[in-house]
């Protein structure tokens, strides 16, 4: 008995001597892993910037923060493979990302659409500079390596141009670019043919990188929807590396319909060992620019000057109004497209095309002319479908992105996916609608993009891997952005974790900026 009673008290005493002590930990939360695992009632521990321990944790262990997670869940934090929070995360006033983190981004791929520097030294080293509240994932664009060398030229390249093209890809990913992004949509990515792209995706490959693009065609402009992403697939095939269809979609009413056949080629493709996959924002309005949007490719060969000689021809002026009354059509008429950003013309900001047409007296089509003379507006096009849109997200292969701007808030009328993409996911889609479950709905933001994009131990809630989460009450968690007041940020975030800092504190955002620029070669 006295012995009983002395072994207990030495159990007590061992137990409080060897109680852990972490950095922090994340009792009770319902934590969804991101593997696709079903969640499960688990504790989190962080140490500095890592995941200590997942599972049950003594209550004799300490730490400084301890956050009660009964009632909420525990995610990984969120991964966006298409965002354009590049030059906004080189600003120092920028950089803090609150509308990102309060959706529970923690990482992003930047330089998407084949845009961004043909050298990524000195925009990454800004990056740094600035301080980035969240983890920022370089890719290497090929509209941009293509301008350094051939400007806006609508030929092939030389051997020695391409060659000075695949210089460029090479040294951008030896500098530690995760993937060649590439948008033949966009002038002058649209004078490129697949070889090109088979060209410099080679050199991606090289490093073990990936290809994404904003494909040369989401509609019926040219090739057509289908023709464009088998061009993806056939650079995957060729250049043998991971090829990724970014916001996948069907853009505008004559191609409605069309995803069937979409995926069809890509279950087609995997099913030949081609690796082909997708990402998509869940809205049914994209966003680009006027021009992109409505004028032919022709017209914007050799760059603005040459477009506003053209308007100015009343020939060719003519021959490009009747094609732009044909894009027009395939963007669903004047009344689907908004008018975001446009500081040669304020007044424009926030509405239509028609309606502002009707207010001036003119032709659809030629306020669109006159606006172009000026420049080129940044507009939000109403041009999909929601059975084309839910088709795309219940693929095992399509994961989630925003294609988002990180503004300045209040300025300019953004997309609202920048502030909204992630929770209106998980909470209209995932939890309202069931179009597909939340722990695949997590998947799809967080170990699915890491492993595709090699973006090392991040997406999942294991120990071992840097903490990045996002822990979200989903009762709470809602977007609050739309298209008319975009300037909104995201609700139902309770804490988020970027590389083990608190960036939100019980729901309260904190500026400390503990993003990293991560290179392909850590
Ligand atoms: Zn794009």
């Amino acid at each position: 008995m006295k012995l009983a009673v002395f072994l207990s008290g030495l159990l007590v005493c061992s137990v409080s001597l060897h109680a852990e002590t972490f950095d922090v930990i994340i009792r009770g939360g319902r934590v969804l892993d991101g593997t696709g695992a079903p969640w499960r009632y688990a504790d989190v521990a962080l140490n500095g910037d890592r995941i200590a321990a997942v599972g049950f944790i003594d209550a004799a262990a300490t730490a400084r923060t301890v956050v009660d997670a009964r009632g909420l869940y525990v995610a990984p934090g969120f991964i966006d493979p298409h965002s354009h929070a590049g030059p906004a995360l080189a600003k120092r006033e920028l950089a803090g990302a609150e509308p990102l983190v309060a959706q529970g981004v923690t990482t992003v791929l930047i330089n998407p659409d084949g845009g961004g520097p043909p050298e990524l030294g000195p925009q990454l080293a800004a990056i740094a500079q600035a301080g980035p509240g969240v983890n920022a994932v370089p890719m290497i664009g090929h509209n941009g390596v293509r301008i350094a060398v051939l400007g806006y030229e609508n030929r092939a390249p030389t051997d020695a141009e391409l060659e000075k093209m695949r210089a460029l890809v090479r040294a951008a990913m030896q500098g530690g670019a995760f993937a060649l992004s590439s948008g033949p949509f966009y002038t002058p990515g649209n004078f490129s043919k697949t070889d090109e792209l088979v060209a410099l995706a080679k050199v991606a490959a090289e490093f073990g990188g990936f290809y994404t693009s904003h494909i040369r065609d989401e509609g019926d402009y040219g090739i057509g929807l289908v023709s464009a992403v088998d061009e993806v697939i056939t650079v995957a095939r060729e250049a043998k590396l991971p090829g990724v269809v970014t916001h996948i979609k069907a853009l505008g009413p004559h191609v409605w319909g069309l995803s069937a056949e979409v995926i069809k080629h890509i279950d087609a493709a995997r099913a030949a060992g081609v690796e082909v996959w997708a990402d998509q924002y869940p809205y049914d309005a994209s966003s680009t620019g006027l021009g992109a949007a409505l004028l032919p490719p022709w017209a914007q060969e050799g760059g603005t000057g040459a477009l506003r000689a053209r308007l100015a021809n009343p020939e060719q002026r003519a021959r490009i109004r009747t094609e732009m009354l044909a894009n027009l059509d395939r963007r669903a008429g004047p009344g689907a497209l908004m008018f975001r950003r446009f500081t040669p013309d304020p007044s424009i900001e926030g509405n239509r095309l028609n309606a502002v047409a009707l207010e001036r007296g003119l032709e659809p089509v030629d306020l669109a002319i006159a606006l172009l003379q000026k420049g080129s507006p940044d507009i939000i096009s109403f041009n999909m479908r929601d059975d084309d849109v839910v088709a795309f997200m219940r693929q095992p292969w399509t994961m989630t992105c925003s294609d988002g701007d990180l503004v300045k808030f209040g300025e300019g009328v953004p997309h609202p996916r920048g502030y909204g993409t992630f929770p209106r996911k998980l909470k209209l889609y995932a939890i309202e609608r069931g179009v597909i479950s939340l722990e695949r709905a997590v998947q799809s933001m967080t170990s699915q993009p890491a492993a595709i994009f090699h973006v090392k131990e991040r997406g999942e809630v294991r120990s071992g891997a840097f903490a990045d989460l996002a822990i979200f009450d989903a009762a709470a968690l809602r977007e609050t952005s739309t298209y008319e007041k975009p300037h909104a940020i995201a609700e139902g975030m309770r804490w988020v974790f970027v590389n083990g800092r608190a960036a939100i504190v019980d729901g309260r955002f904190l500026d400390v900026r503990a993003g990293r620029v991560l290179s392909r070669r850590d």
